[in-house]
């Protein structure tokens, strides 16, 4: 079900400094998420979002607030989207609001950094080329290199090689891209097989960074959706979580600190940086102010 409404504000500053993503604000034009991910952090109870994936939240006063929130600031940090639910889900197709914010995003001169698991990004390449003369950075979360593999732990979101297309086409026009390899599912994912196909793929569709997030976290309501899915898709796995990692938050993959080895080599190899390349000019900004 979509259900409009009212946002009171619209971007969030992100704690400093922030050495992921190099964020200074954050924005979710959306509440839940339709992509369903069986390992979705956002179901957690600390952020008090009910039907996570049946319901979604449509924050229908977010260009105007965007605008206003845009005009007001002064120093044009990087803004990200994409942390708790994904700008590109289904709905976004016939709503445009992700594509409508970054062409205020783009008006006002801000950078943006997206993280996405789906191909309609590209309808909005015209605009992210546009904020590109400042800074924009996409990166596709990734977690299995096997399109099959994905429709089961990814239902609802395009197949990863669309999402392997998408990165090739950004690449092609200078735009930065790369992977968010996270989380990396204990016993599901954690195999010499998929890391390495992951680099290789990543590289090979014009990936110019991964950052890598090994094992997975699990609690409370997000912990009872994976193990519900894991009985279904997975039969018998759940029982070796709950022996291997109790009521543990970090899970860690199997033979976690060879598998860490195996992908900085696989990037050192391919000249791929295990950091996204940062906003650099946010600094200048702020002196130029005084
Ligand atoms: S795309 Fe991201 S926010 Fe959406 S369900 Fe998957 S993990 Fe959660």
């Amino acid at each position: 079900m979509i259900k409009e409404i009212e946002a009171k504000v619209l971007l969030a500053h992100v704690k400093q400094p922030d050495t992921w993503f190099g964020l200074k604000y954050n924005m979710n034009l959306y509440r839940g998420c339709q992509h369903r991910c069986i390992y979705c952090d956002s179901r957690s109870q600390c952020y008090g979002i009910d039907h996570f994936d049946r319901e979604i939240l449509v924050k229908v006063n977010a260009i105007d607030l965007l605008r206003e929130e845009l005009a007001r600031k002064r120093v044009k940090g990087p803004i990200g989207l994409g942390s708790m639910n994904d700008p590109y889900m289904p709905v976004e197709e016939q709503l445009n609001l992700t594509g409508r914010a970054l062409q205020v995003i783009a008006q006002y001169g801000f950078p943006v950094h997206i993280i996405t698991k789906s191909d309609l990004v590209l309808r909005d390449l015209e605009t992210l080329i546009k904020i590109n003369e400042r800074y924009a950075a996409i990166s596709f979360t990734i977690t299995t290199a096997d399109d099959g593999l994905g429709k089961k732990v990814e239902p609802g979101a395009p197949l990863v090689s669309d999402r392997l297309k998408a990165m090739r086409v950004l690449a092609d026009h200078g735009i930065r891209t790369g992977v968010t390899m996270m989380p990396i599912l204990p016993f599901i994912e954690d195999s010499v097989e998929n890391i390495s196909a992951i680099v290789a793929r990543a590289h090979e569709y014009g990936a110019s960074y991964i950052i890598a997030g090994f094992g997975m976290t699990l609690r409370d309501r997000q912990r009872a959706y994976y193990y519900s899915r894991l009985d279904r898709l997975f039969p018998g796995l759940r029982d070796r979580y709950v022996r291997r990692f109790g009521d543990s938050y970090h899970c860690e993959p199997n033979d976690g600190a060879m598998l860490r080895g195996l992908f900085s080599d696989l990037c050192a190899r391919y000249g791929i940086a295990a950091r996204i390349p940062l906003y650099a000019s946010e600094a200048a900004e702020q002196l130029s102010l005084f």
